[in-house]
């Protein structure tokens, strides 16, 4: 039995040799060391090159290395029989649990206009950006998780889902299309956790941001094509919202001439708001091609029609 890693934008060797640890029997090679046609039936993947599903026509289950999944999801060229998994990860929601308290505390405690009035070498005052009404877009497994250190951070945490939440870390759940502007309207922080489907592209545009309050910061940590770049670009230029801080773009790296780059009222970072520890994921994988091969329920499936 073998298992081939499809993963294009950091070295696999952790994974490699601790899939081999955790499957002592199991070959584990990257797909290219596969000859074409090889019967492989299982594969790790992350951003993929599209070969892969011509050289190993064989796969049957593709665990994505990532809580994301728009990158199989949407991969035309993916054979549509296939299974895929995703990271549940209680790390990963940690992760981006702190970033986004950061953010936060660091929009409210101007801490940007301090680093550049230091590099200016001067000394000024600006009093703190206050309100602890915050909204999450989307409450998986991560948007959940943010939603708890903030509770437990003094914030009082709405959500915006496509099923009603309940728990006693959540003021308000606003469910659907018909009540995401609702969601919004009291929000001194807006977070998006919203995954990349067909059904969030440009979700968050001109009405939301026109909705919010003119305090309002936004911060997205999902995936970048939820988000009407220009809408945003506009609300910030015309003073809608107070600020953003992005950390998914719709195209990445983002690219040089961007404007994003130009907006001081906007914080950027490369897409690490959480990112999978492969040492950790390793169980969750073997896991699952441990079940695959007793013909068992996979753990963590993706629902394709939904996208998530
Ligand atoms: P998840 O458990 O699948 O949760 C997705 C949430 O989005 C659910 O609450 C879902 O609603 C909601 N949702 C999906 N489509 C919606 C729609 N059309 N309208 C309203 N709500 C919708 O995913 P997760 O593990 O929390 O991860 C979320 C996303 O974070 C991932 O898909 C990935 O894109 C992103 N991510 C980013 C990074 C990074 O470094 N920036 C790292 C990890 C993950 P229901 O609960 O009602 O189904």
């Amino acid at each position: 039995m073998s298992i081939a890693i499809a993963i294009s934008n950091r070295s696999a060797k952790t994974l490699i040799n601790a899939l081999k640890t955790q499957l002592p029997n199991v070959e584990v090679r990257n797909w290219h060391e596969y000859e074409a046609g090889a019967d492989v039936k299982f594969a790790v993947c992350w951003q993929q090159p599209s070969e892969l599903w011509s050289h190993l026509p064989h796969l049957q289950v593709v665990s994505s290395l990532g809580a994301g999944v728009d990158g199989l999801v949407y991969d035309m060229n993916r054979p549509s029989v296939l299974n895929i998994t995703r990271i549940v990860d209680p790390s990963l929601s940690a992760q981006m649990a702190d970033y986004v308290l950061a953010t936060i505390l660091n929009h409210q405690r101007n801490m940007q206009t301090y680093w550049r009035a230091q590099q200016e070498g001067q000394w000024i005052f600006k009093r703190r950006n206050v309100g602890n009404h915050v909204t999450i877009l989307g409450a998986g497994e991560i948007g959940l998780a943010v939603a708890r250190k903030l509770h437990l951070n003094g914030y009082q945490v709405s959500t915006w889902s496509q099923s009603l939440k309940e728990a006693d870390y959540i003021c308000t759940s606003y469910v659907g299309m018909e009540q995401l502007i609702d969601s919004v309207k009291n929000a001194d922080v807006v977070i998006s956790v919203l995954p990349a489907t067909t059904q969030t592209n440009d979700v968050i545009g001109e009405a939301l941001f026109t909705a919010m309050p003119e305090q309002g910061y936004f911060i997205n940590v999902g995936r970048g094509n939820t988000v009407d770049e220009q809408a945003l670009i506009n609300a910030l230029n015309s003073a809608d919202i107070a600020g953003a801080a992005l950390d998914v773009f719709k195209q990445e790296p983002l690219p040089e001439h961007h404007p994003f780059w130009q907006l001081p009222q906007l914080t950027i970072t490369p897409h690490i708001s959480a990112i999978t520890d492969q040492g950790e994921v390793v169980q969750q994988i073997a896991e699952n091609y441990r079940r695959f091969t007793l013909g068992k329920a996979l753990n963590n499936q993706v629902d394709v029609n939904r996208g998530y």
